[in-house]
């Protein structure tokens, strides 16, 4: 009977693995559990299990469920991973310690004004549209280093660089690509890879995973 203990174990011991020939310590991997749609019953087990990472994709979703679970939990770290609206940015900023959507100068400057209120810092990660898809959000790659220099002259704390490649391709050379980025810009966070190319993104250089179906099992 798989539970989510036993996923939990997999996912780890898959990251480790892929780690070892890639030369790294399987610790320099930050697994994010991606909790969104599920209810606290779902989640509740793979704390149990020592997971202390989630990310959620919606500000008032989490808002709802994650105030109770970590006032049992205060160890818990709570990263955004999907779209922000400026609006949203106090809420985001007050809720979340890691922010991965971060795409846009509108956005920026939300961020900047939010987080000088709150007197909280929260690292972001500026996601690119990788794949250069018209629905997606991201930063486009032609734009990238304009606006990381506008990051930087914010003064927001700068976490790495974060993707979604498209759906149903190879998400390897999207990886690699994205690897590049980060490097041609003196970059060395990564947030990339999900439950179907996680080990792909570890074995590419991927800091983070944001890793849901593998984790949950089917969507709550
Ligand atoms: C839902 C989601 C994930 C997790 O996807 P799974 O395929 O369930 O692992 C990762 N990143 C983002 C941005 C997501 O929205």
């Amino acid at each position: 009977m798989e539970n989510a203990a036993t996923r939990l174990e997999t996912v780890r011991s898959n990251i480790a693995r892929v780690c070892k020939p890639a030369r790294r310590e399987a610790s320099s991997v930050t697994l994010i559990a991606v909790s969104k749609t599920q209810g606290p019953e779902a989640i509740q087990p793979l704390i149990d299990a020592g997971q202390r990472v989630f990310g959620e994709n919606r500000v008032q979703e989490a808002e709802g469920k994650w105030p109770a679970l970590r006032e049992a939990h205060p160890d818990i770290a709570l990263h955004l991973i999907g779209q922000l609206q400026s609006n949203k940015a106090e809420e985001a900023v007050a809720l979340f310690d890691v922010i991965h959507s971060l795409d846009r100068p509108s956005l920026l400057s939300a961020l900047a004004k939010a987080m000088d209120k709150a007197g909280r810092q929260v690292p972001c990660f500026v996601q690119v549209n990788i794949g250069d898809e018209a629905q997606k959000g991201g930063c486009p790659i032609a734009e990238l280093p304009a606006f990381l220099a506008q990051v930087r002259a914010a003064d927001i704390p700068l976490a790495g660089l974060m993707c979604i490649p498209p759906a149903d391709t190879e998400a390897a050379p999207f990886f690699a690509l994205l690897v590049k980025l980060a490097a041609d810009n003196g970059i060395s966070g990564l947030s990339m890879g999900m439950s179907g190319d996680y080990e792909t993104a570890v074995m590419l250089g991927a800091t983070h995973v944001r890793v849901g179906t593998a984790l949950f099992g089917a969507r709550g």
